[in-house]
């Protein structure tokens, strides 16, 4: 299966990676996050954990445990840490305690090194003993709320490394070694590998998308931080100049609770827009996402805080001209002119859709240097390269 990735990435580069696989037999690894399904972190762990044990390193994926009032606490977590504001208080702390407690009798750390995911499960490491432990960051740690980054950062400083997903979110007032990890897709998975056009037109059809007509396309979690309000907004301005549709296509994540209000919130945003299709599918549709991706003229990730933006590299891995957000891990991935359009209002989108639509030579000449940026700096091998040189460097 590995070998598979040859033909995608060249000999040389996953002969590298065995190089280093090498060096790390006989290693144990346990990967902790807070979701089987649904959001970046889920799909990265899904394609990662297999390819790890195929090169030999032993390694294990463990989900925590909690209830709604726990996953309420971490999304607060999560939207004080992105927006640097919140109003959480010992009550809430006390909630992600008690879960971390719970959650630390279940989960065996029988292991040499141990990947925290996030801050949900970071208070794991409590129970430190002589494995190494790191802490994965997939968010914008940049602008936190103080007192909730305070309150993570007791836990934080007691993990051996940390890495983070763009320079940008490094951290000067901790501790610890860090490293730059920008996550990844996986070019073999149904959600990237090539499928025919038959395939894209059925699916298309199926949720009563004309594939005759331009289509737009956004797949993100129902989340204000992926702005599907914008998002409907800048398809309002486009649709006053060119007949196109729009397919918003978002899954429940365990793990995020606002999902429900925010999907009302898109709804009400896009009544008696027409053309508007809100998506609500099962979190594993990952042949109904590379439709929509390989289906769109242009995918729009538009973003008001983000930490990487897998799905940018997704459309781009496909050739789209992708407009995202100036914000996060997505500048590294779209620069500006070249390989996409950096926007932050939803004003600016309009204007890029409409140009993108417009010129087929711009957007195709675009979607061809997309793919290359992705082929050279977003497949799934190169993460893990580097998670492989993240794990030697913190064993010493
Ligand atoms: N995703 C999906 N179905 C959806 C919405 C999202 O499969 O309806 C996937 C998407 O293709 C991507 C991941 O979930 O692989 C989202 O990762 P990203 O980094 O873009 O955002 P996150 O949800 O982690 O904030």
């Amino acid at each position: 299966m590995i070998e598979k990735y040859a033909e995608i990435i060249g000999e040389n580069e996953l002969d590298a990676l065995f190089k280093i696989s090498e060096k790390l037999k006989g290693v144990s690894v346990l990967h902790v996050n807070s979701t089987q399904k649904g959001g970046g972190v889920a799909e990265i762990l899904n394609k990662l954990v297999p390819i790890m044990n195929e090169l030999g390193i032993k390694t294990d994926w463990k989900v925590i445990r909690g209830d709604n009032e726990f996953f309420s606490v971490t999304k607060s977590f999560h939207n004080a840490l992105q927006n640097g504001k919140g109003n959480l208080d010992n009550d809430n702390f006390a909630i992600y305690k008690k879960w971390q407690e719970i959650n630390s009798t279940e989960v065996p750390l029988d292991y040499d090194v141990i990947f925290v995911h996030d801050p949900q499960p970071a208070g794991l490491v409590e129970k430190k003993g002589k494995q190494k432990w790191i802490w994965r960051c997939h968010i914008d740690i940049s602008n936190p709320y103080p007192p909730v980054w305070d309150f993570l950062k007791n836990y934080i400083q007691k993990y051996d490394s940390m890495i983070v997903s763009s320079p940008v979110f490094g951290r000067s007032d901790i501790n610890v070694p860090q490293f730059v990890v920008p996550p990844a897709i996986d070019p073999l998975s149904v959600k990237n590998r090539e499928i025919s056009s038959f395939t894209i037109e059925r699916i298309l059809r199926k949720f009563d998308v004309d594939p005759g007509r331009p289509l737009i396309t956004q797949i993100s979690r129902f989340d204000r931080a992926k702005d599907p309000q914008g998002v409907i907004t800048a398809f309002k301005g486009l649709k006053k100049h060119i007949d196109a549709q729009l397919v918003y296509l978002g899954s429940p994540a365990s793990d995020d609770p606002e999902g429900e209000i925010v999907y009302e919130e898109t709804l009400k945003a896009a009544e008696g827009v027409k053309d508007v299709h809100l998506l609500l599918l099962p979190p594993d549709s990952d042949l109904e996402v590379n439709a929509f991706q390989r289906g769109a003229s242009v995918v729009m990730q538009k973003s008001i805080k983000e930490g990487f933006g897998l799905t940018v590299s997704e459309a781009m891995w496909k050739g789209k001209a992708v407009i995202g957000g100036n914000t996060g891990g997505i500048p590294l991935q779209i620069l500006h002119g070249y390989t996409g359009y950096l926007v932050n209002t939803p004003e600016e989108a309009t204007h890029y859709l409409i140009y993108l639509l417009r010129n087929d030579e711009i957007r195709e000449r675009i979607g061809r240097l997309a793919k290359e940026h992705v082929r050279n700096n977003f497949l799934i091998t190169r993460e893990l390269r580097d998670y492989l040189m993240v794990i030697l460097l913190t064993m010493g």
